[in-house]
């Protein structure tokens, strides 16, 4: 039994989702204590439990301290069932985090598995299902496994209701990835999607990145079955190396020129910082580099996420990182 901190690092709920993954991954039993200890509302929320319970049907797992508010949990895990599952997430957690804790071991499956997750799609601090279609999975893509994910309905906070369908196409072994360079800037594309909002959010939201950055493309795009208020504006980056999604969420309150300021000053620093891996995706590549047991990319966010995610990885799997400075930038290697 592995025992884990949970007020560790960043001290949120990403020890948890990534200690779930590995755990089923390496049919490895863990016992955390102190979850969430970080946090304003300490302990398993909804949302992590959403997380705990996906993990258990995935990993057929035998779980203690799975209740809202619980600050310690013990996982067993027995095994991997791949197949068709549904999970929804209630009010407006994350469906984009339960899919993070249950992809990695999904990934690595003998048979290919059919999601449908429901809760919100679109929350601040979880990854936009943008962020995923046209960020993550692609490179996923490149280490050998075919995710395919649609976003039937959006949700946001606080209403949630979001639907999403992901299919997966398992690698069996993933494959090494290198993103040490960007290379040369294919198209920078902007989406500002309102649900139950008034378009005109949108086209000043649009109206401010259009006079930060250079575009090649604006949209604005209505939720066509909102079940609640919501705004979103995504700058897409398409550079010959990857393509990157920045991401401002709107807020009562906060004007739409603020919310969009924010994201063109993202888009800016990485389009200057030049290079290939931003913050978020950094601390999401982790996962399936060191699955790959192989890779390494150049990064100029480092995040308590990606230093929490560096050391859980290292008490499950038998992988070595090598950070190294480049430059203003880092470089994180994984070999096994
Ligand atoms: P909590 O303890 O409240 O659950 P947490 O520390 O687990 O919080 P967050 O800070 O909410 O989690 O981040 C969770 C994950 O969501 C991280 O992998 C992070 O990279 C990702 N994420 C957050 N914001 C974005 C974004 N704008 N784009 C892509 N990914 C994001």
């Amino acid at each position: 039994m592995l025992d884990l901190d949970g007020s560790a690092g960043e001290g949120g709920g990403q020890i948890l989702r990534s200690a779930l993954a590995l755990s089923i991954v390496t049919g490895q039993p863990f016992a955390i204590d102190r979850i969430r200890a970080g946090r304003k509302n300490p302990g398993l929320q909804r949302q992590h439990l959403a997380a705990v319970e996906a993990a258990a049907a995935v990993g057929k797992a035998e779980v203690q301290g799975a209740a809202v508010g619980s600050r310690s949990l013990v996982f067993r895990p027995s095994g991997l069932a791949p197949g068709r599952h549904r999970f929804a997430v209630g009010s407006a957690g994350s469906a984009t985090l339960v899919l993070q804790t249950i992809l990695p071991p999904l990934l690595l499956a003998r048979e290919p598995s059919t999601l449908e997750l429901e809760g919100g799609t679109h929350n601040p601090w979880a990854p936009p299902f943008d962020f995923l279609e046209r960020a993550f999975l692609p490179l996923l893509a490149r280490m050998g496994a075919e995710v395919t994910a649609v976003c039937e309905r959006r949700g946001f906070y606080p209403a949630g209701g979001g639907k999403v369908r992901v299919g997966i196409r398992p690698a069996g072994k993933l494959a090494p990835l290198e993103l040490l360079e960007r290379g040369p800037l294919k198209s920078v594309s902007a989406r500002a999607i309102v649900s139950a909002l008034s378009a005109r959010i949108a086209k000043r939201e649009l109206g401010v990145l259009g006079e930060r950055l250079t575009l090649d493309c604006a949209q604005v795009v209505e939720e066509k079955d909102p079940r609640g208020p919501g705004n979103v504006v995504l700058v897409e980056v398409e550079s010959a190396g990857l393509t990157e999604v920045f991401t401002g969420f709107g807020e009562k309150g906060v004007p739409a020129e603020r919310v969009a300021g924010g994201v063109a000053g993202e888009v800016e620093r990485y389009l200057a910082e030049g290079v290939p891996v931003g913050e978020h995706l950094a601390d999401q590549l982790l996962l399936p580099l060191a699955l790959a047991g192989g890779g390494a990319f150049v990064t100029g966010g480092w995040s308590g996420h990606t230093a929490t995610n560096l050391d859980v990885i290292a008490k499950f799997l038998p992988v070595r990182f090598g950070v190294s400075e480049a430059g203003d930038a880092r470089r994180i290697a994984v070999t096994s």
